[in-house]
Protein backbone atom coordinates (compact mmCIF):
# COMPACT_ATOMS: atom_id res chain seq x y z
CA UNK A 1 0.00 0.00 0.00
CA UNK A 2 1.06 2.99 -0.72
CA UNK A 3 1.78 6.12 1.56
CA UNK A 4 -0.60 8.19 -1.11
CA UNK A 5 -3.13 5.69 -0.22
CA UNK A 6 -2.39 5.69 3.33
CA UNK A 7 -2.92 8.99 3.65
CA UNK A 8 -6.25 9.16 1.87
CA UNK A 9 -7.65 6.16 3.53
CA UNK A 10 -6.41 8.05 6.54
CA UNK A 11 -8.54 10.88 6.12
CA UNK A 12 -11.78 8.84 4.51
CA UNK A 13 -11.40 7.28 8.21
CA UNK A 14 -11.62 11.07 10.06
CA UNK A 15 -14.28 11.35 8.10
CA UNK A 16 -16.45 9.50 9.39
CA UNK A 17 -15.30 6.10 6.85
CA UNK A 18 -14.74 2.71 8.10
CA UNK A 19 -12.10 0.76 7.58
CA UNK A 20 -13.09 -3.02 6.17
CA UNK A 21 -11.39 -6.68 6.20
CA UNK A 22 -12.70 -7.28 2.76
CA UNK A 23 -9.61 -6.03 -0.13
CA UNK A 24 -10.37 -4.94 -3.42
CA UNK A 25 -11.15 -7.32 -5.84
CA UNK A 26 -9.41 -5.38 -8.95
CA UNK A 27 -6.35 -4.16 -6.75
CA UNK A 28 -6.31 -5.83 -3.20
CA UNK A 29 -6.30 -2.56 -1.89
CA UNK A 30 -8.01 -2.15 1.68
CA UNK A 31 -12.00 -0.87 0.99
CA UNK A 32 -13.18 1.65 3.49
CA UNK A 33 -17.12 2.13 3.98
CA UNK A 34 -18.34 5.11 3.53
CA UNK A 35 -21.31 6.91 5.37
CA UNK A 36 -23.48 6.19 2.86
CA UNK A 37 -22.87 2.26 3.36
CA UNK A 38 -21.32 1.96 -0.32
CA UNK A 39 -17.46 0.10 -0.46
CA UNK A 40 -15.00 2.44 -1.99
CA UNK A 41 -11.32 1.38 -2.98
CA UNK A 42 -9.38 4.33 -2.77
CA UNK A 43 -6.60 2.94 -5.02
CA UNK A 44 -9.23 2.37 -8.11
CA UNK A 45 -11.24 5.61 -6.52
CA UNK A 46 -14.49 3.77 -7.37
CA UNK A 47 -16.92 2.23 -5.53
CA UNK A 48 -16.51 -1.57 -5.09
CA UNK A 49 -19.42 -4.18 -4.91
CA UNK A 50 -17.99 -7.12 -3.26
CA UNK A 51 -19.96 -10.27 -4.86
CA UNK A 52 -18.59 -12.75 -2.80
CA UNK A 53 -19.67 -10.93 0.63
CA UNK A 54 -23.34 -10.93 -0.89
CA UNK A 55 -23.39 -14.76 -1.16
CA UNK A 56 -21.82 -15.18 2.45
CA UNK A 57 -25.31 -13.74 3.81
CA UNK A 58 -26.82 -15.71 1.28
CA UNK A 59 -25.37 -18.75 1.94
CA UNK A 60 -25.88 -18.52 5.65
CA UNK A 61 -29.88 -17.32 5.35
CA UNK A 62 -30.00 -20.73 3.61
CA UNK A 63 -27.46 -22.78 4.90
CA UNK A 64 -29.36 -26.34 5.17
CA UNK A 65 -31.02 -25.95 1.10
CA UNK A 66 -27.63 -24.75 0.01
CA UNK A 67 -26.14 -27.84 1.44
CA UNK A 68 -28.98 -30.02 0.09
CA UNK A 69 -28.36 -28.77 -3.36
CA UNK A 70 -25.23 -29.24 -3.51
CA UNK A 71 -24.95 -32.31 -2.34
CA UNK A 72 -27.53 -33.42 -5.18
CA UNK A 73 -25.27 -31.90 -8.08
CA UNK A 74 -22.29 -33.66 -6.64
CA UNK A 75 -23.85 -36.99 -6.72
CA UNK A 76 -25.33 -35.91 -9.96
CA UNK A 77 -21.74 -35.66 -11.41
CA UNK A 78 -20.59 -38.65 -9.73
CA UNK A 79 -22.96 -40.50 -11.86
CA UNK A 80 -21.99 -38.92 -15.15
CA UNK A 81 -18.22 -39.38 -14.05
CA UNK A 82 -19.32 -43.15 -13.78
CA UNK A 83 -21.13 -43.46 -16.90
CA UNK A 84 -18.19 -41.75 -18.84
CA UNK A 85 -16.18 -44.39 -16.91
CA UNK A 86 -17.75 -46.74 -18.79
CA UNK A 87 -16.28 -45.97 -21.83
CA UNK A 88 -12.92 -44.81 -21.11
CA UNK A 89 -9.44 -44.91 -21.91
CA UNK A 90 -6.97 -45.34 -19.08
CA UNK A 91 -5.79 -41.29 -19.31
CA UNK A 92 -9.34 -40.41 -18.66
CA UNK A 93 -9.92 -42.91 -16.76
CA UNK A 94 -7.65 -41.54 -14.11
CA UNK A 95 -9.01 -38.52 -14.48
CA UNK A 96 -12.31 -39.06 -14.06
CA UNK A 97 -11.58 -41.20 -10.84
CA UNK A 98 -10.04 -38.02 -9.49
CA UNK A 99 -13.05 -36.08 -10.20
CA UNK A 100 -15.25 -38.65 -8.49
CA UNK A 101 -13.01 -38.57 -5.35
CA UNK A 102 -13.03 -34.85 -5.26
CA UNK A 103 -16.52 -35.05 -5.93
CA UNK A 104 -17.37 -37.80 -3.08
CA UNK A 105 -15.11 -34.93 -0.45
CA UNK A 106 -17.79 -32.72 -1.60
CA UNK A 107 -20.24 -34.60 -0.41
CA UNK A 108 -18.45 -36.05 2.71
CA UNK A 109 -17.62 -32.26 3.85
CA UNK A 110 -21.72 -30.89 2.93
CA UNK A 111 -22.24 -34.39 5.55
CA UNK A 112 -20.37 -32.69 7.91
CA UNK A 113 -21.47 -29.68 8.02
CA UNK A 114 -25.42 -30.49 7.92
CA UNK A 115 -24.03 -32.24 10.88
CA UNK A 116 -22.69 -29.20 12.53
ZN1 LIG B 1 -8.98 -1.10 -6.15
Amino acid sequence: MSSQISKKIARMLMEGAKLRQEACPACSSPLVQLKSGDLYCVNCEKKVVIVSNESDIIEKASLPSTLSNLENVASFLIEQSINRLKGSTPASMNIELQNVLLLLDIIKKVRELKKA
